[in-house]
């Protein structure tokens, strides 16, 4: 765990959070600020701080969050009428959590 990380935190049980998914690897969660209907996180639980430090260790957890998601859009009833899967990467795209984590929204048109 790295001191300090929210979401490493989330992972080690020491914040609270609303699971929805959870696997070895993987934790998807609600976010606490939901900007849609449905807004779910999902988050390799060891820390890797943004897509511009991923290293070719990390492709198969990346794959695997895609396979959450994917699951996702069949658990929230969103998989036919479709989804929105997205990454900030660093300050101008608006990355304010530095653990990295894909953004599941649904239900806004
Ligand atoms: P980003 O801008 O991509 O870094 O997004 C970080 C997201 O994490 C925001 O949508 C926050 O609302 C959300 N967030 C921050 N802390 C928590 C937390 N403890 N539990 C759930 N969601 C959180
Ligand atoms: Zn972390």
């Amino acid at each position: 765990m790295t001191d300090g990380c929210v979401f490493c935190r989330v992972a080690a049980r020491e914040n609270p959070a609303d699971i929805v998914y959870e696997d070895d690897e993987i934790l998807a969660f609600k976010d606490i600020y939901p900007k849609a209907p449905v807004h779910l996180l999902i988050v390799p639980k060891r820390h890797i701080e943004s897509l511009a430090t991923l290293e070719p260790g990390d492709t198969e957890v990346m794959g695997r969050c895609l396979q959450v998601a994917r699951q996702l859009g069949e658990q929230t009833g969103y998989a036919q009428r479709g989804y929105r899967v997205s990454c900030n990467c660093g300050p101008e795209a608006g990355q304010v959590v530095y653990h990295l984590h894909f953004h599941f929204t649904a239900g806004r048109r």
